[in-house]
């Protein structure tokens, strides 16, 4: 009789903590500075010093809307940071900039045509950022938009309205612009607006007062301001991608499609009045297109027919910046007889812009594996750390990661409660590296089957 398979509570957490601790979980942005230099570690992320300031300019233009239709590609060996770099800039967007993420080799499949899958992929990488007005309500806090040629910048701030009388909101916005000229109205600034004369005055940085004021019975108005233009209508934006716009309009696939992952096919004429209707909304100034970012790892697994796609799909106005990753050096261009560096095609390369990313340092493998032990709650001797580094060295930065949990899992059995030199040499010597595993496979090729 098949015995039932328990987990006991301890069980459950430790499988739900691995979870988390993802390859990629130590990674929080970056870690540039204002001015896009890279600090040397920061935001989990360490060297590659040149890669990640380049990630970090793209993305300031992605974030100025500078880049429909750019793709870029991370060259470099296997294990230097490419993927990590793709996700530190997705963590940097932000979650109203869509960011997709796929390895080339997930578009093959029986489901649908690679066209479409790719499609579908750039479509959720395409963000509609749809606005709504909605009428003010008296004593309610809303979010104002800042007028960019009024601050330079694009923040947004809270005003709490505070007149009882709701036909003054809209006079109330005017004057505030107006007086901003004058007097510059800063974030959590206090104003009063006297409703006789419409005259404007600082009270001051404290609310406190400007509640006084009001205690007073005092005929005045006052908002505490934002630095920037107080909008007549309570704007509520929300954005959605492209592609939850298809399918939700989609009578074959219907809403409950985007919860199971399974949209299959969409039909091109949904596309097309999806497209007219998004470009009706535009130019009524009710949406904005905000390209996203779709990152292809692995593009040299895409082949020519997804390579002319690619081609076309970046010449469209909304088109998501593409960012794609290769180890690979000269190889085939899958579906042809030719080679290319990382299989890419001429024309599509021509379009490219190309951040390498190279070897690591020992330091900063040493940093990375210092940080990953952090992140896996793995406390280690320095002289493991020594041991691990150089085999990091001698090896790959990601297999040296990976036997941080073996031999912590190693440790525990002999109940130590630190990563010891006798533990990693344990785990190197049962895990095989690359390099190790393809020795073996020469010394006992005889006793495989072909
Ligand atoms: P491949 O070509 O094999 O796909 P890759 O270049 O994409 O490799 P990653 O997967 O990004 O390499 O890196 C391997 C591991 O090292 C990951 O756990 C990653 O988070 C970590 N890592 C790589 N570079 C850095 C870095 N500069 N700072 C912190 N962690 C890093």
């Amino acid at each position: 009789m098949a015995m039932p398979i328990t987990v006991s509570s301890s069980e459950t957490k430790d499988l739900l903590r691995m979870e988390r601790v993802g390859t990629h979980s130590h990674i929080r942005g970056l870690g540039l500075d204002d001015k896009y230099e890279p600090r040397a570690s920061s935001q989990g992320m360490v060297g590659q010093l040149k890669a990640r300031k380049a990630a970090g300019i793209t993305l300031a233009m992605i974030k100025a809307g500078k880049t429909p239709g750019r793709a870029i590609l991370i060259a470099g060996p296997p294990s230097t940071g490419k993927t990590a770099i793709a996700m530190a800039m997705a963590q940097e967007l932000g979650t109203d900039v869509p960011f997709t993420s796929l390895a080339a080799s997930e578009i093959f499949s029986l489901e649908m045509s690679k066209t479409e899958a790719l499609t579908q992929a750039f479509r959720r990488s395409i963000g509609v950022r749809i606005k709504e007005e909605s009428e003010l309500i008296e004593g309610e806090v809303v979010e104002i938009q800042i007028d960019r040629s009024l601050t330079g910048g694009s923040k947004t701030g809270k005003l709490t309205l505070k007149t009882t009388d709701m036909e003054t909101i809209y006079d109330l916005g005017t004057k505030m612009i107006e007086s901003l000229d004058k007097e510059k109205v800063m974030a959590g600034d206090v104003i009063t607006i006297d409703k006789a004369s419409g005259r404007i005055t600082k009270l001051g940085r404290s609310f406190t007062r400007a509640r006084d004021y009001d205690a007073m019975g005092s005929d005045t108005k006052f908002v505490q301001c934002p630095e920037g233009e107080l909008q007549k209508r309570k704007e509520v934006v929300h954005t959605v991608s492209l592609h939850e716009i298809d399918v939700i309009n989609s009578r074959t696939q219907g809403f409950l499609a985007l919860f199971s992952g399974d949209t299959g096919e969409i039909k091109q004429e949904v596309r097309d009045q999806i497209n007219s209707k998004v470009a009706e909304w535009r130019e009524e100034g009710k949406a904005d297109i905000v390209p996203g970012v779709l990152f292809i790892d692995e593009v040299h697994m895409l082949d020519i027919e997804c390579f002319s796609f690619l081609n076309r799909a970046l010449e469209d106005d909304m088109a998501p910046i593409v960012i794609m990753a290769s180890n690979r050096g000269v190889t085939n261009i899958r579906g042809t007889k030719y080679k290319a560096p990382h299989g890419i095609p001429a024309d599509l390369r021509d379009r490219l812009t190309t951040i390498s990313t190279s070897a690591y340092e020992e330091k900063d493998i040493r940093q990375i594996l210092n940080i990953r032990c952090v992140e896996e709650d793995v406390e280690m001797s320095d002289d493991a750390k020594d041991v691990l580094t150089r085999i990091g060295v001698e090896t790959s930065l990601r297999y040296s990661i990976h036997l941080i949990t073996a031999a912590n899992l190693v440790s525990r059995k002999r109940k130590a409660t630190i990563v010891d030199v006798q533990d990693i040499k344990r785990v190197y010597s049962l895990f095989l590296d690359e390099k190790r595993s393809v020795q073996y496979m020469k010394d006992y090729e005889d006793q495989y089957m072909y």
